[in-house]
């Protein structure tokens, strides 16, 4: 199996260290899974990576490193439907991981590849749900865990962080270039760093694709809306859809939508001037903070692999109201995940959606991860001392 640049098609081998094209300085993907087979096997007791493990080029898997991750639940979304006007609305839930994110799934796999090339030591430069994601795995897998984290991180991110114990690091200076930074002392101290669109993570996205097809009875969506930062996630959903359709699963790839925060929307703004690189984003400000990236790393390869009409980006206040919306379902996330339902409405505004689609939002994380964002909302809560509770109730809630 092989390692590819995602623009110049340079080759590198998938049995060594590599993240980047030295060419080009654009990420490396493998080589596109043509000839695969999901494992059926008993659900109950199968992990995620042994039943998909012919897309994986393992020579074997360790399912102690599990922490049961994926095999997330896709619901129907039948308040949306209503209330956007689309025929059919799916929820990916994807806060229904080990540590609430969908980061689990390329923690697990870059894992992997560090154990079969023998490394003992893994690391990640994050501010938000992949921090918590390596340091759990890492401390399961009895590896010894860097977490590269910015100076002025809120203490409700830290501690949740801290808890698993790795070697946590506050880092002054400029965060941007700490992704590069960390690639190089990863090198230089044999330490395997599973950024966020590191090859193996982006593997690890494929399995969103391959359940969503496996939910649906592989009868394909027309739209997969991703909340989209590095870039990783979707660039693995993609993959792993045209990997369904090379093992002939499925017969279309569905169209995929990247979705930005207009307070961060490097990949989104590049699409819409007629670009074909990306810019950073000089001052980003948005309550969706896992999708504040102002220089994705995989800005360029997202940008140049989508439909120019699939780019879209919504608002702190659309996105808040998306939140709502979600919680009318039952469905608590974080505000990066709103923002797939604000998308929708976006969408339809302008037309690319008409409403017979089919839809399925990917909700990549849990809301329980960041509280504050709730003070943007207005909550009703009442009070009433015991012995009036009973007229308290017949008098406010007929
Ligand atoms: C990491 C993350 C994203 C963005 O994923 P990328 O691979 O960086 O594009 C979106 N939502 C949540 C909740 C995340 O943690
Ligand atoms: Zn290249």
């Amino acid at each position: 199996m092989r390692l590819i640049c995602t623009k110049c098609n340079e080759k590198y081998p998938s049995n060594g260290l590599y993240y980047r094209c030295k060419k080009c300085n654009e990420p490396l993907q493998l080589a596109e899974v043509t000839d695969a087979k999901i494992i059926k096997n008993d659900n109950m007791r199968q992990s995620m990576l042994a039943r998909y493990r012919e897309f994986f080029p393992f020579e074997k898997t360790d399912d102690n490193i599990s922490l049961g991750e994926g095999f997330t639940p896709l619901t129907q979304s039948i308040v949306l439907q209503k209330k956007l006007g689309v025929s059919k609305i799916y929820l990916k839930n994807e806060s229904q991981n080990p540590t609430w994110s969908f980061k689990d799934r390329g923690t697990l796999v870059g894992i992997m590849h560090a154990k079969e090339l023998g490394y003992r030591k893994i690391g990640t430069v994050s501010t938000g749900n992949m921090a918590p994601s390596v340091a759990a795995y890492g401390r399961r897998a009895n590896l010894e865990t860097f977490i590269f984290v910015k100076d002025d991180i809120a203490q409700e991110k830290l501690a949740p962080i801290a808890i698993y114990n790795p070697n946590l690091i506050r880092v002054r200076g400029d965060y941007g270039e700490l992704y590069f930074k960390s690639l190089e002392i990863g090198r230089e101290n044999d330490i395997y760093f599973i950024n966020s669109d590191v090859p193996f993570r982006v593997e690890g996205s494929k399995t969103i694709a391959f359940e969503i097809a496996e939910q649906l009875g592989f009868n394909m969506p027309d739209y997969v809306i991703v909340p989209t930062s590095a870039g990783g996630n979707l660039r693995g959903i993609l993959k792993g859809f045209k990997e369904l359709k090379n093992c002939r699963y499925i017969e279309k790839v569905p169209n995929i939508v990247c979705a930005q925060s207009t307070g961060c929307s490097p990949i989104v703004t590049a699409a819409k001037n007629g670009e074909t690189e990306i810019s950073r984003v000089e001052n980003p400000a948005t309550i969706a903070h896992a999708i504040e990236n102002p220089f994705p790393p995989s800005g360029n390869c997202v940008l140049n692999s989508l439909d120019r009409e699939h780019f879209v980006s919504v608002n702190d206040d659309e996105i808040i109201q998306g939140q709502k919306l979600l919680a009318e379902e039952g469905v608590f996330v974080q505000p990066a995940s709103a923002v797939t339902v604000a998308a929708i409405r976006k969408l339809k505004e302008q037309r690319v959606v008409t409403g017979n689609e089919t839809i399925v939002c990917i909700v990549t994380g849990s809301g329980l991860k960041y509280p504050t964002a709730l003070k943007s909302h207005k909550l009703e809560i009442h009070t009433s001392n015991i012995d009036r509770l009973s007229s308290y109730v017949i008098k406010n809630f007929k």
